[in-house]
């Protein structure tokens, strides 16, 4: 069955009013930043720097190994070494840390002599040099994508942001609307594509009416809408929306290329001004923080240190029975016990939630997580899975397809935990098969 002709799309509410008229706020980096040393599930890095050295804006810190991705500074300093420290991922990891000397000294992480005449395979390798990753919050190399772009037609920039309370990329693409389109060309022209689409949620008008007028001066990038449901920034969602097509492993087979918003604006200023990711925009939202609002902020900044400077909570989200916090947004989040994390490249948004104290109850066996998967899984049979852990059965349901987008929670009128559950199977899963392999 298609995704379009699936139930699995909800419009839920946006909660998007908190923050999206309100500037972005920008933070002075603390005097002391934690550079983690992971992306995604990786954390196989090579360091190129040691304690006592000095280090500037741009600074390249540390190589991933497998897969070659750049990280670099985000303040200029001094390193005071590698530290574990509590990641978003709820695990322990190891972290540069980096004294902040307050100068903002800076080096380019490339220098690119004539940005407007460059070659496809040079804005490939800008592409990896610069460290490019899905700034949308999958942390996903940019550069693997456009290893092998044969038969490009299109680039698909996603600016749908389609979780509650995320207004980051909305706020990001107004305020740096010439990045964008700039960034985009970049991208189409890593694929040799002939045309690029920047498909936006409806109901954005103020965004919209500034995409047509820049688009103005691009004939080849079309801005676009799409229909405000959850999940429609899921890239499957979206290709097949936009193009009325499917595809089988990777929007490729069907000639696209799907990179977020803010990718493009960072690919635009990395080329233009040597600059690799070392700030983001993003959004503090949610019915728990004092101020909701967006704010740049340094890579490696710890986040109770930016809600201290946005006025802090509106109770103590740590009180189990007032409230809690997620690394992300609502129905991708991760719930997370304390908010000594930091802000790490891919993290587009902190929410913070008062607790609901809903007691769940049994399962009515009603179905309406299965017909609402986007990904035409069935939730309830892997929960069945889950709990008797027969991996198994597990496998025949194909839990390893699931997004956690949360759709299932979502639905479920007895209030269960559904995802928890299937992320839960996945994760068991992985694990057998890692055993099998080993
Ligand atoms: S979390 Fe997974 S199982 Fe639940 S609706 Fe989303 S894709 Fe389907
Ligand atoms: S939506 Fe909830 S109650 Fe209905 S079948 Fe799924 S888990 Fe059970």
């Amino acid at each position: 069955m298609s995704i379009l002709s699936g139930k699995g799309k909800v419009k839920l509410n946006g909660q998007k009013g908190l923050t999206k008229d309100k500037p972005i706020l920008s933070i002075e980096a603390p005097d002391v930043v934690y550079i983690p040393l992971v992306l995604g599930m990786a954390t196989d890095f090579d360091v190129h720097v040691k304690e006592g050295d000095h280090v500037c804006i741009g600074t390249k810190l540390a190589t991933r190994k497998s897969m070659y991705v750049p990280i670099y500074s985000s303040v200029s300093g001094t390193v005071k070494g590698i530290e574990k420290r509590m990641h978003v991922s709820k695990r322990l990891q190891q972290h540069i840390v980096i004294e902040n000397d307050h100068k903002d000294e800076r080096v380019k992480a490339i220098e690119v002599s004539n940005p407007d005449d460059m070659s496809q395979s040079e804005v490939f390798e800008a592409i990896k040099e610069l460290g490019l990753i899905g700034l949308g919050g999958s942390g996903f190399p940019t550069y693997i994508k456009y290893s092998h772009p044969e038969n490009i037609d299109t680039i698909l920039i996603n600016g749908v942001e389609c979780e509650p309370f995320l207004t980051s990329d909305h706020l990001a693409m107004k305020r740096d609307i010439k990045a964008l389109f700039d960034g985009t060309q970049f991208l189409m022209k890593a694929a040799d594509a002939k045309k690029a689409i920047i498909a936006i949620k409806e109901h954005k008008p103020d965004l919209m009416e500034m995409l047509v007028e820049e688009a103005k001066n691009y004939p080849s990038i079309e801005p676009k809408e799409v229909p405000d449901r959850y999940p429609m920034g899921w890239e499957r969602v979206l290709v097949e929306t936009v193009f009325k097509k499917e595809y089988d492993k990777l929007p490729a087979e069907i000639g696209v290329i799907v990179n977020n918003s803010s990718t493009a604006i960072a690919l635009s200023k990395g080329i233009r001004n040597g600059e690799p990711i070392t700030h983001r925009v993003v959004t503090f939202s949610g019915n728990g923080v004092v101020n909701p609002q967006n704010v740049e902020v340094a890579v490696g900044t710890p986040v109770n240190y930016i809600i201290e400077k946005i006025g802090g909570y509106i109770e103590d989200p740590y009180d189990e029975t007032e409230g809690f916090l997620l690394g992300g947004g609502p129905m991708m989040g991760k719930s997370v016990m304390n908010d000594t994390f930091v802000i790490y490249p891919y993290c587009n948004a902190i929410t913070v939630l008062k607790k609901e104290n809903i007691k769940p109850l049994p399962c009515l066996k009603c179905g309406e997580c299965t017909l609402h998967c986007p990904a035409h899984l069935q939730p309830v049979r892997i929960m069945q899975g889950e709990k008797g852990a027969n991996v198994e059965l597990l496998e025949k349901l194909e839990v390893d397809r699931c997004v956690e987008c949360g759709m299932c929670t979502y639905i479920c009128p007895s209030k269960i935990e559904v995802t928890d559950m299937v992320a839960k199977a996945k994760r068991r899963v992985q694990l057998a098969q890692k055993r099998k392999n080993a």
